[in-house]
């Protein structure tokens, strides 16, 4: 069997290097926000080319938190708009939400599965003040275009790059991100960073996330609780350091999957640029999904649908099941993610390609 994601084997590779961190912690006895969390921030800023990093607790804390954090220096309103991807996973329009925002749906690309810039302008009102972009399954969006938009109707630009680590970004915007286990740089449970050039906002940022403290007992912000995990950034410290070379191996089995598989009955994904993916899905189309799935299965390849249903669908956001976006609504019918994992076996590409072949 091929497994979609198989998060012990990944793991387990770095146990005794687990097993080390947790000794050091438990020996030192300092479980919040203690060096780890400290070298962590340090370590990703870095990596990323940003300013500050701000760990938090989880992907969708990153998100409402850098939009929160907006509305406390004044740069967003309550009730104003935010341009959003239609097509993403529900925790992007979620974060609008919470924070008191009104999500703007956009529909995509049915080619790249993000946002069709075309279609922003027509949707920008007097209460538009931001764009919440998102790299879907690692695919950098179209900045370029985003960017003019944003420049010309003086709009924040924000990322959701959750599915995003490492990433050639573009523009120095304020991004969240989720150290989610089956994320390209996953822990071992929820955690989350922000990473941002803008000093007051990560100023504002760092105590937001702890009780709006900055000093212990004084709180200046009606603050969360959603501090990054002491355990979690010592797992992630072990872990960053292959992120790339990680990344780099999903690439290469991207590259077989999109020159090798050759299936009228299959919808390849378009990659423009293949150092602007990093591969977090390799999601193909067909029209007749479930079926494909199976056969995939009763061959021993496990896939996984991202996401078979869109937010405006939901059960939790019924105010929009009579909205109707054709382009989210098809791609979420007909998408499939294969697997590719970075410790997948040349063997084990070839297998899944050919039985694709043979459909
Ligand atoms: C995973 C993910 C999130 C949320 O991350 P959590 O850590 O699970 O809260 C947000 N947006 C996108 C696009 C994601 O894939």
């Amino acid at each position: 069997m091929i497994k979609f994601l198989d998060l012990q084997k990944i793991n387990s590779a770095y146990q005794e290097q687990f097993q080390e961190k947790m000794k050091l912690i438990l020996d030192k006895g300092w479980f919040i926000l203690g060096d780890e969390v400290k070298t962590f921030e340090a370590n990703f800023a870095n990596f990323c080319g940003a300013k500050h990093c701000i760990g938090v607790g989880n992907g969708l804390d990153a998100l409402v938190l850098i939009l929160k954090g907006y509305i406390l220096q004044g740069n967003l309103q309550k009730g104003d708009e935010v341009i959003v991807p239609a097509n993403t996973y529900i925790a992007t329009i979620l974060a609008i939400l919470q924070a008191d925002l009104v999500p703007v749906l956009v529909e995509p690309l049915i080619e790249t599965y993000n946002i069709n810039p075309n279609l922003i302008e027509s949707k920008i009102t007097t209460k538009t003040k931001a764009i919440l972009l998102v790299h879907l399954y690692g695919q950098l969006a179209d900045m370029d275009a985003v960017i003019e938009i944003g420049y010309k109707h003086n709009l924040l630009i924000i990322e959701d790059a959750a599915q995003a680590h490492g990433l050639k970004f573009k523009g120095s915007h304020t991004r969240a991100f989720s150290f989610y286990p089956g994320k390209n740089l996953g822990a071992l449970g929820d955690a989350g960073a922000i990473t941002t050039n803008d000093d007051a906002l990560a100023k504002t940022l760092f105590s937001l996330r702890n009780y709006g403290s900055e000093k212990k007992y004084y709180n200046e912000f009606i603050g969360f609780n959603s501090r990054l995990d002491e355990l979690q950034a010592a797992f992630l410290n072990v872990k960053l350091p292959n992120l790339d070379s990680d990344n780099n191996s999903r690439r290469a089995i991207a590259k077989r999957y999109l020159a090798e598989t050759n299936n009228s009955k299959i919808v390849l994904p378009t990659v423009k640029i293949i150092d602007n993916h990093v591969f977090h899905l390799f999601v193909i189309r067909t029209k007749n999904r479930n079926q494909l799935q199976d056969y995939l299965l009763q061959n021993g390849i496990e896939t996984v649908i991202h996401y078979p249903i869109p937010p405006h669908k939901q059960e939790a956001l019924s105010s929009w099941n009579s909205l109707s976006f054709p382009i989210t609504e098809k791609s979420h019918k007909e998408v499939l993610s294969l697997p590719i994992s970075p410790i997948m076996t040349d063997d084990e590409v070839s297998f899944v390609i050919e039985i694709l072949n043979k459909y």
